[in-house]
């Protein structure tokens, strides 16, 4: 077998290949549940409600139930995960958002890595945002999110607007990824981030609704000039959670129709 084989390129998957994905029972994480199990792949969704394992993230006791039924449902190991679960800018009370959005994001990566690496080419991607990049930064957050101090991060989000939490939140979430690439590449299981634009969901409904974030979403350039569908996304992650491209580790895949490339041309 030559290196490229052995990698991915042209390998015939014979064995039933198993997925996990958060925030399944909607928007982007169903579109990637549907695409999955179309593809004739075993798939675990975890959601709130209307999933195979139903559980909160937003809790510690709500992460373990979730990682407990991905468990008993995996059998011996899981060829992927998306981390999609998330709530957006208008959510109240704010401190939920890190809740849900970092926290109970890695907990669930985090803790499916000795799963994963018993999977088969295994891949991991999480769904973060270019709100990352585009929402101006609060230090003190976004350094109690990295340092993993949950109360402490909770405590500053709640004295924060909501897209100020959210941006962070995901900002953390993109950096933590990035930080874990070395790590997960000894443990041979992919990491990749996924950062959608405007993406039409209820998620993105709840934002327009609002009376002070809506005319801010709206305001926000897209060369593209539309909206994605859930659909473009759940492409985007079907690339990196491919075999086939075995060698895409550690990257932030923009799928956000240009807005972060316009916006900030030369950061790179
Ligand atoms: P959505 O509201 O349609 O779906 C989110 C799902 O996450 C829901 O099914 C919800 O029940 C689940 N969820 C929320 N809180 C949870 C909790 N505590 N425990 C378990 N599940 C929970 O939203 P979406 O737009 O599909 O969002 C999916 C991801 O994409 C989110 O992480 C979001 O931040 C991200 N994103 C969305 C957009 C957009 O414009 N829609 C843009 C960038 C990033």
């Amino acid at each position: 077998m030559d290196s490229a084989s052995r990698h991915g390129e042209g390998e015939a998957t014979r064995h039933m290949r198993t997925f996990a994905v958060t925030g399944s029972a909607s928007g982007i994480g169903n579109a990637v549940y549907r695409r999955l199990l179309r593809s004739g792949a075993t798939v675990i969704g975890v959601d709130r409600a209307g999933a195979d394992v139903v559980a909160d993230l937003s809790h510690p006791d709500g992460r373990r139930r979730a990682l407990d039924g991905v468990g008993e449902r995996a059998g011996s190991g899981l060829d992927g995960l998306v981390a999609c679960a998330g709530l957006g800018p208008q959510v109240v009370p704010v401190e939920t958002i890190a809740a849900v959005n970092f926290f109970g994001a890695l907990a669930v990566v985090d803790g499916l890595l000795p799963l994963l690496q018993a999977g088969e080419m295994p891949a991991a991607v999480v769904i973060a945002s270019n709100s990352a990049t585009l929402t101006p930064p609060d230090a003190d957050l976004l350094s109690s999110l990295l340092e993993d101090d949950e109360s402490k991060a909770l405590m500053r989000a709640s004295t924060l607007d909501g897209a100020t939490v959210y941006g962070m939140s995901k900002l953390a979430l993109t950096r933590a990824v990035r930080r874990r690439a070395g790590a997960w590449g000894k443990a041979g299981v992919r990491l990749n981030a996924v950062a959608p634009g405007p993406v039409d969901t209820p998620l993105l409904a709840g934002g327009l609704d609002d009376p002070v974030l809506g005319p801010l979403i709206e305001a926000l350039p897209v060369p593209l000039g539309r909206r994605a569908t859930p659909e473009e996304i759940a492409r985007a992650v079907g690339f990196l959670l491919d075999p086939a491209n075995s060698y895409v580790h550690g990257s932030v895949l923009f799928v956000d129709g240009g807005s972060d490339a316009l916006l900030r041309p030369d950061r790179i």
